[in-house]
């Protein structure tokens, strides 16, 4: 029975529902009148208070997702540009993943980490390492980090993990900071979520990995990730123990994307339904090749055209949430989803544990195989040539816009007038101490460009004096 406010899994993820929203989004694929409709009420309004906009149900977005008219398609990448510019203006946050243990008890199918994996390299990091890792990731210029561990309750206890987050943020190497610590571990007990609470992590983040039900227990045949319920009702057990940043994702390529998508909704509308907040961001990872795993084996893999047209769609639906996108994928997909609709990005990421210390890569301890190999320069450059503005801001959680507190400032506009002074103080740090030549000479020049939209006058001086004082040298970690 689908009822959206359960707590149970399977009444807010609900089969019966998912497949009736397949079918009504094929009825209605060609239904110009109802597309239309669907594309207007998606459409950013202006208010008095800014720009607002609806988001879309799981249904209304499922018909988008099937429809293939091409100027109805050609629309809905033109309203996804247009929310991204109306809540996230051109400004594109980074991070990087750090890979702290790759001892995992499960089982997954997909994954190189599986317990019967003989042939990889197991490694965890001792605090030691942790920190020269964080060094290395310092001295590339990164302030945000998704930390990564495979599920080990001996090996990787909830301890072990609170003990990597403290030593991150203790870290500082010359004007270096770990400023954010996001946290993608496996499903686990309130009284854990509290404790990452505790220890001042950013967003939880965890996978679904695929919302159908059957077809996960088959996936994860071993080890606790084996049970749907529990992985599936983990970001309500984050909530409850005071994590309100959570980030949602599938890994596309395991199941049918249709039924992924109107799933990954169904969680998104679950979580505004119960906790007054829908996730934080969407992760759209693709299964790739990897030690003992061939993606072909899975044939639900889509097309790079289909891919964009999920992030894009994805905008529509929930416009105030953020979008991730990693180095899984090449940088002409990453260039094509940014535009869809993707508002951060990893860069010069490693997927091995203790990657950013070894010389030679692939490691023998990788996750997959990372498409996109550019330095964090490199990506930061060519961001810039696109006219995005790369950011290294982390002073929402900080400042304590999190949640619904977030939220409702994103919700009025509000955000952009601290976001974007951010990002350009972020930047500004980013090129004193670690760009090239050539990435500074374009990055000031853009700097100056958008100081100038900063539509408070007040704001507008106080950013400028601050940036001075970063160039000075005199000071870092402003922020609004
Ligand atoms: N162990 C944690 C869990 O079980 O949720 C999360 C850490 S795991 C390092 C992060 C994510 O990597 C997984 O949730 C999965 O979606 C993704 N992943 C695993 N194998 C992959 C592969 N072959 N290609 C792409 N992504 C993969």
């Amino acid at each position: 029975m689908y009822d959206i406010k359960s707590p149970h899994a399977e009444e807010f993820i609900c089969h019966e529902e998912i497949l009736e929203t397949l079918r009504y989004a094929d009825e209605n694929k060609d239904n110009e009148e109802l597309i239309d409709q669907i594309l207007e009420k998606a459409r950013p309004k202006k208010t008095e208070k800014g720009v607002h906009c609806e988001g879309l149900t799981h249904r209304e977005a499922s018909v988008l997702l099937a429809c293939e008219i091409p100027e109805k398609v050609q629309k809905m990448y033109e309203i996804a540009e247009e929310i991204k510019l109306a809540f996230y203006g051109n400004r594109i946050v980074m991070f990087a993943p750090l890979y702290l243990s790759n001892y995992c008890v499960n089982g997954c199918l997909y994954c190189p980490y599986h317990l019967k994996n003989k042939h990889i390299a197991r490694k965890k990091l001792t605090q030691d390492e942790v920190r020269n890792e964080v060094i290395a990731l310092q001295d590339m210029g990164h302030k945000r980090l998704a930390i990564e561990a495979g599920e080990d309750p001996v090996k990787n206890p909830i301890e072990y993990i609170l003990e990597c987050i403290d030593t991150i943020y203790s870290v500082q190497h010359k004007n270096g900071a770990i400023r954010r610590v996001n946290v993608n571990i496996a499903a686990t007990t309130v009284e854990n979520y509290r404790k990452l609470k505790e220890a001042g992590i950013g967003t939880y983040i965890l996978f679904q990995e695929t919302y159908h039900k059957e077809s996960y227990e088959k996936l994860h045949p071993t080890g606790p990730k084996h049970n749907y319920t529990y992985h599936t009702e983990a970001m309500d057990r984050a909530m409850e123990g005071g994590i309100d940043d959570v980030g949602l994702g599938v890994l596309f390529g395991l199941e049918l994307y249709r039924y992924e998508f109107a799933g990954l909704l169904m969680h998104a509308e679950h979580l505004e339904a119960v906790h007054g907040v829908g996730p934080h961001t969407i992760s759209v990872p693709r299964v790739k090749r990897a030690d003992d795993i061939d993606p072909d084996v899975f044939d639900n893999g889509i097309s790079d055209d289909m891919f964009i047209k999920i992030i894009a769609c994805i905008r529509l639906a929930v416009p105030y949430t953020g979008m991730i996108i990693s180095t899984r994928e090449s940088e002409q997909v990453r260039e094509r989803a940014l535009r869809a609709g993707i508002s951060q990005i990893s860069g010069a990421s490693r997927t091995s544990v203790g990657g950013y210390t070894e010389e030679e890569r692939p490691h023998d301890t990788e996750q997959f195989d990372v498409s996109d190999q550019r330095t964090l320069d490199e990506v930061v450059h060519w961001l810039m040539d696109m006219g995005f503005i790369p950011s290294f801001c982390t002073a929402c959680y900080r400042e304590g816009r999190t949640g619904d507190r977030f939220m409702s400032l994103c919700k009025t506009g509000q955000i952009q007038n601290c976001c974007h002074p951010n990002a350009l103080m972020t930047l500004c740090e980013f090129l004193m101490d670690y760009a090239a030549e050539d990435t500074k000479r374009i990055g000031f020049d853009l700097i100056e460009r958008e100081l100038e939209k900063i539509p408070t006058e007040k704001t507008r001086e106080i950013a400028r004096s601050n940036i001075e004082q970063i160039k000075a040298s005199n000071r870092r970690d402003f922020r609004f």
